[in-house]
């Protein structure tokens, strides 16, 4: 068992040019289950690749259980790798496959052999053994690589977007083993992916990355529910959050859609926490309420109604800028009705137009 730490780690390609991972700090716990989600090109992968050693960081070190690792070779650190193209070897039996790694490193055969059938028995895949690679389902391949990768019992468990090549009700069993494994295991993994309900839905914690940095790093429920900043706000959450540009004239905020006079405990927070009078009012889909016209803050007709089985987005249109609620199945309004909004003010997030939360 170990930790893993990172200390101002910074990588750059390009001469300088491109700065892949901009002097990050991150800590994973011994058995934690760590996820990394952001955007195409924020950083995943090249600080997933330092961990492993697959990439040696311009600046920073890295340390596994107290032991700098920064320059060692990927063989030479107690970690194993998933990547997205799991490629097992065709030539190759399962069995084959599993012990390929335990074999080059120069294990003894009896010793192989309890490895791979202790991983193979975790991964139920023992009845697979003999099999080739064509002769298996993806999510039994899948399986295979995950067998293959956890057979050396390592230290760190890194995950790169393991699960993309799979159609979606096999990720959604995969996401479960991988969890059940992780926590069996009980080894602290790093895993890679750019779906935030992924990420939400396996995490421990999730690290937020933009532009080759962290910007927020918490359980699931903290990102969700108290994003530190626009972008986390906006990067997490289906359907995504609703955004207001307002102004705020000291007790109530105005814009071009509607204005509202806000309880005094939030304009006090507001007062003390903003520098200028613009704010970006943050209202997630599920904290905007449907009532009768005539009732809410404003009047507007549905536009459309999307079914996703429990629950119903409704989308509209305020003034040119698209809206979106959640409610109900059972909620009985429809297309082209008339509705009133109303908002659950506690809920309600405000950002400085610049980024960073308001109100903490
Ligand atoms: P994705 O989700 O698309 O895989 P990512 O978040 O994993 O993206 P990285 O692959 O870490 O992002 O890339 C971060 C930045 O570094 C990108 O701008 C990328 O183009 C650049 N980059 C990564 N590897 C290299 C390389 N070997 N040479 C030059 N630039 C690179």
């Amino acid at each position: 068992m170990a930790d893993a730490k990172l200390d101002n780690v910074r990588k750059t390609f390009n001469d300088g040019q491109v700065v892949a991972v901009d002097d990050i700090d991150l800590h994973i716990e011994e058995g934690e289950f760590l996820v990394l989600v952001g955007p195409s090109g924020c950083g995943k992968s090249t600080t997933l690749r330092c961990i492993a050693g697959l990439e040696v960081p311009d600046s920073g070190t890295i340390t596994f259980g107290g032991h700098d690792v920064t320059e060692l070779p990927p063989k030479d650190r107690a970690i194993s790798m998933v990547f997205q193209n799991y490629a097992l070897y065709p030539s190759m039996t399962v069995y084959e496959n599993m012990a390929f790694g335990l074999k080059m490193r120069g294990a003894d055969k009896e010793k192989i052999d309890e490895q791979v059938r202790w991983a193979a028995g975790i991964m139920e895949i023992s009845d697979l053994l003999d099999r080739y690679p064509n002769q298996l389902s993806g999510g039994q391949q899948q399986r295979v690589a995950l067998g293959r990768a956890i057979v050396r019992d390592p230290a760190l468990f890194l995950l790169d977007e393991p699960l993309s090549n799979l159609d979606a009700k096999l990720r959604a069993v995969m996401r479960t083993e991988i969890q059940e494994l992780q926590q069996e295991l009980d080894v602290a993994s790093v895993f890679v992916t750019h779906d935030q309900e992924e990420a939400m839905s396996m995490g421990d914690r999730i690290a937020v990355m933009n532009a080759g940095r962290i910007e927020q790093i918490a359980p699931p429920e903290e990102i969700y529910h108290d994003p530190n900043s626009l972008f986390v706000a906006d990067f997490i959450g289906s359907p995504s959050i609703n955004f207001f540009e307002m102004t705020f004239d000291g007790s109530s905020v105005t814009g071009d859609e509607f204005g509202v006079d806000l309880p005094e405990a939030v304009a006090e927070e507001l007062r003390d926490g903003l520098s200028g009078e613009d704010v970006v009012v943050g209202i997630r889909p599920g904290n905007i309420n449907v009532t009768d016209a005539g009732t809410g803050l404003v009047d507007i007709e549905v536009e459309v109604v999307e079914p996703m089985g429990d629950t119903k987005i409704l989308y509209f249109d305020l003034d040119g800028q698209r809206v979106n609620a959640v409610v109900a199945s059972t909620d009985r309004v429809q297309e082209g009705d008339t509705v009133g909004l109303e908002v659950e003010w506690p809920n309600v997030h405000f950002f400085r137009p610049d980024g960073p939360k308001v109100i903490k």
